[in-house]
């Protein structure tokens, strides 16, 4: 609910960017069970038109997006007899999150979130950023239309959500550090050789979290934590030297603060993505979510130990993006996305993710990345070479 301007309690009017995810689920689930609490603007999905009309069958919302416009003419005969307006193409997914609403939940898979959150962004939208991979391409530029345009992020990855939540913004010079909790993933004990030969499937069957695909590889591959790196630094303003990575197999403390006085501040829960979505979506105010309870004395321990740089490499490369800085977080961004749907596809195997990251990162110039149009580029030219580097042939 917000407060309208005659202090009655108005339904929040909602917007959803990647609703037939995991995300997205997530955030109708929670919807669904306060019905009369929110009215939903805009649904967009990329290709799944049959999912998009059953959501929006039960939801109504003034519009919906398809990106890929194959599906345009199935989604629109399913929702004929309905006052919902049915867009397609990319173009057609801006143009729903540039639709007036009072918040805005970004949760696109990869870079293709970029131009739709920053078109929320730009009409001044209360965001819940679960895409981190457009904090990633395009850090600098997002956060500089974020000031601009008086736009208000909430983090949903449940690491920067936890930070949000026990960060002092008012004592940002009292934080020492931030330590990002991983849960080191499928293979967090497998040998290198092992993980040789690991299948989509087993990569994809993450321990604690129940995820889309490319952020389950992103997560057995450890790319997810050198992501969540470079998310925070744009998010808390805080350099590489000052976000600690610890591996927490349990994810149940989903990550902390620590001050100058030695006093380190956590956010704990059991490990779904409703409690960090229901805390922006009710932000300021805190919402129910129906999630299961921590119980730690049947839970008993929790155990941490460092992250492995050797066995996992992607953290390596990440935080030597962020360093670089430039056009190389934007290149990782892009060739990662590119060699996970190669490995999904089955055509590289899953040590060739992190090797083809870093043989891009060798390749594409460190161009300029003062504009949208200079991060299209590079991101479209790390493609290109990571959608066409052969390993056996790299290595010679
Ligand atoms: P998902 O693959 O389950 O869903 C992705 C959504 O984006 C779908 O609705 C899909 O239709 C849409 N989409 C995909 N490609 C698109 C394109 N080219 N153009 C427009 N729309 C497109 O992914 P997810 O797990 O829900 O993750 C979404 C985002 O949230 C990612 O950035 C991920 O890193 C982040 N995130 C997810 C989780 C999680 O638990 N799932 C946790 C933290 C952060
Ligand atoms: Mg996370």
């Amino acid at each position: 609910m917000v407060t309208g301007a005659l202090g009655q309690s108005e339904a929040k009017r909602v917007t959803i960017l990647g609703s037939t995810g995991s995300i997205g689920d997530s955030t109708i689930d929670l919807i669904e069970r306060d019905p009369e609490a929110y009215k939903i603007v805009a649904l967009t999905a990329q290709s799944n038109w049959s999912k998009l009309a059953d959501q929006a069958k039960r939801l109504r919302p003034e519009m919906v997006a398809l990106g890929d416009r194959a599906g345009f003419a199935s989604l629109k005969s399913a929702l004929a007899g309905t006052s919902v307006r049915v867009v397609a193409g990319p173009e057609g997914i801006c143009e729903a999150a540039a639709l007036p609403s009072d918040w805005v939940m970004a949760a696109i898979a990869g870079a293709a979130g970029l131009k739709p959150t920053l078109a929320a962004v730009e009409r001044g939208a209360v965001v819940g950023l679960a895409n981190k991979e457009c904090l990633v391409c395009a850090g600098t530029l997002f956060m500089a239309a974020v000031q601009t345009h008086k736009a208000t992020l909430l983090p949903v990855d449940s690491e920067h959500n936890a930070i949000f939540q026990v960060f002092d913004f008012e004592q940002k010079d009292k934080i020492r550090k931030i330590i990002l909790t991983a849960s080191g993933g499928p293979f967090r004990t497998r040998s290198l050789k092992e993980m040789a030969n690991v299948t989509p499937e087993q990569a994809v069957a993450h321990p604690n979290w129940s995820m889309g695909a490319k952020i389950s590889v992103d997560s057995a591959s450890m790319m997810n934590k050198g992501l969540e790196v470079i998310e925070a630094y744009h998010l808390f303003g805080l350099n590489n030297d000052r976000i600690d990575i610890l591996v927490h197999p349990q994810s149940v403390v989903h990550s902390m603060v620590e001050y100058e006085d030695g006093s380190t501040l956590a956010q704990l829960g059991s490990p779904d993505m409703r409690t960090p979505i229901a805390y922006a979506l009710g932000w300021p105010k805190r919402v129910a979510a129906p999630v299961s309870r921590l119980d730690l004395a049947k839970l008993g321990s929790l155990t941490f130990e460092a992250p492995d740089l050797v066995r996992f490499p992607a953290l390596r490369l990440a935080r030597a993006a962020l360093q670089t800085g430039g056009a190389a977080p934007t290149i990782l961004n892009a060739a990662n996305e590119i060699a996970v749907a190669r490995f999904l596809a089955g055509e590289i195997g899953f040590l060739d993710i992190a090797a083809i990251v870093e043989h891009t990162l060798t390749r594409v110039p460190l161009q300029s990345v003062a504009t949208l149009d200079d991060i299209v580029a590079v991101d479209g030219e790390a493609r290109r070479v990571a959608a066409t580097t052969n390993l056996s042939a790299a290595a010679e």
